[in-house]
């Protein structure tokens, strides 16, 4: 049996800045992944903002942040596009990440910080035993006990630890995007700084995404929701990539799958005892899928308030729950106006978007964030006004 202070299950970006910042706030840490190669397969199309490694205090290294964005180009079904580049500010344009290398830096990061790490580490089984939890693992192929005063549940979309933990964690299938992603070269992108999203049909539910890694290389994929869908998320994939112009000749080197939960946070982050953060919490942006940062930021606040109540030598639900509150304050209010917001997008049929997007080429942007396009979608759209005039 190991003995730790804190226990963070998963080293994604959210379990391990976790474990960074609780490591710096002077507790004994330990961070495991079921994974041999921390990062690897990635499930992400990779996109960050700038912002948000900049609040997270993180500079950005070549290594991994691989390619600047400078715009976006959306899309209609009829292929009427909407550029936002030029001249215009973009609060939210950022970098494309190479996951493998970024999350073993964040794991990296942790262990500088004092975290110890094991890898291929799988949490099977967890108890309560007076004031901890005992999670049972199967470490490099060997039965491993390890008790811990507080634990941390980063173990992503399919999270078990809450859930063992009495905690309601599960994803509605309504609100689970199924994600399909090509990583391919030979993408004749028109702009290789430039983030495409394709809307419509073509992805139900969801959107497709060309995500630019370099000149000719990009992660192509998109999300839907299955129940609003009549094939498999691979099936619409497979279709948009022979016939769009940009990807048609393009080749095939990664084939990613993953589920992205966008229906909102969990309604308790904690007990005692316990703290769950990132996609397991369903951090996660409902409108644009996008988890890296929230998940990395509330990560931050879980590290901080455990080592704090390591420090107090009081992990009880009311001590940690300080977690909920700063989570909530961050999040909820946003997330509550990005669900409505996407609920009416999903009610939207290809002639309507069409429409949107004709009446977007006579719209000035000067700044470009999700909150401003919903405040101009409102403007030249009727209906947009009637279901969220009130909203932003
Ligand atoms: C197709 C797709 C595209 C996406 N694109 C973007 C994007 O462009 N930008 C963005 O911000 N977000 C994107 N996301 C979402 C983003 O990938 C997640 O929000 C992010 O990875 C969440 O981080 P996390 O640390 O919570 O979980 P994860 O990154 O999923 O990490 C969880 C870790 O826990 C480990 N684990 C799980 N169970 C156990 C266990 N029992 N024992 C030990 N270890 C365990 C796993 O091995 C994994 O390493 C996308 C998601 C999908 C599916």
């Amino acid at each position: 049996m190991i003995e730790t202070d804190i226990l963070v299950v998963g080293a994604g970006p959210a379990g391990s800045i976790a474990a960074k910042h609780a490591a710096l706030g002077g507790a004994d840490v330990l961070l495991i992944d079921k994974k041999s190669e921390i990062g690897s397969p990635k499930r992400c199309a990779e996109g960050v903002s700038k912002e948000g490694l900049n609040f997270l205090g993180i500079e950005p290294q070549l290594i991994w942040a691989v390619n600047e964005i400078e715009g976006i180009r959306l899309i209609a079904p009829d292929g009427t596009d909407v550029w936002l580049n030029d001249e215009i500010k973009l609060p939210e344009a950022g970098y494309i990440l190479e996951r493998k290398v970024f999350d073993k830096h964040m794991a990296m990061d942790a262990g500088r910080a004092g975290a110890k790490i094991k890898i291929k580490t799988l949490a099977n089984a967890l108890k309560k035993e007076g004031d901890s939890y005992i999670v049972n693992c199967e470490s490099m192929g060997e039965e491993l006990d390890i008790k811990a005063k507080i634990l941390i549940g980063a173990d992503g979309p399919e999270s078990h630890i809450g859930r063992w933990a009495g905690l309601k964690t599960g994803t509605k299938p309504k609100d689970m995007e199924s994600g399909v992603q090509f990583e391919m070269c030979n993408v004749k992108m028109e702009d290789p700084t430039v983030l495409e999203f394709y809307f419509g049909s073509v992805a139900p539910g969801g959107y497709v995404w060309i995500f630019p890694k370099g000149e000719d290389v990009a992660n192509v994929g998109l999300g839907i929701i299955q129940s609003k869908a009549d094939k498999t998320a691979y099936e619409y994939l497979v279709d948009f990539v022979k016939t769009c112009p940009a990807t048609k000749d393009g080749k095939i080197v990664e084939l990613n799958v993953g589920g992205d939960p966008v229906g909102g946070m969990i309604k308790d982050l904690s007990d005692d005892n316990i703290l769950i953060v990132g996609d397991a919490a369903g951090q996660v942006h409902p409108l644009t899928g996008g988890g890296i940062i929230n998940g990395m930021t509330c990560g931050m606040f879980a590290g901080e308030i455990a080592a704090k109540s390591i420090k107090k030598g009081d992990y009880s639900k009311k001590h940690l729950s300080e977690y909920d509150k700063r989570c909530k304050d961050l999040l909820e209010d946003k997330m509550k106006k990005y669900l409505k917001v996407r609920d009416y997008l999903e009610s939207l049929s290809d002639d309507e978007l069409n429409s949107v997007a004709a009446a977007f080429q006579n719209v000035e942007f000067k700044e470009i964030s999700t909150a401003e396009l919903v405040k101009k979608l409102v403007k030249v759209s009727p209906k947009a006004l009637l279901k969220l005039g009130k909203l932003f």
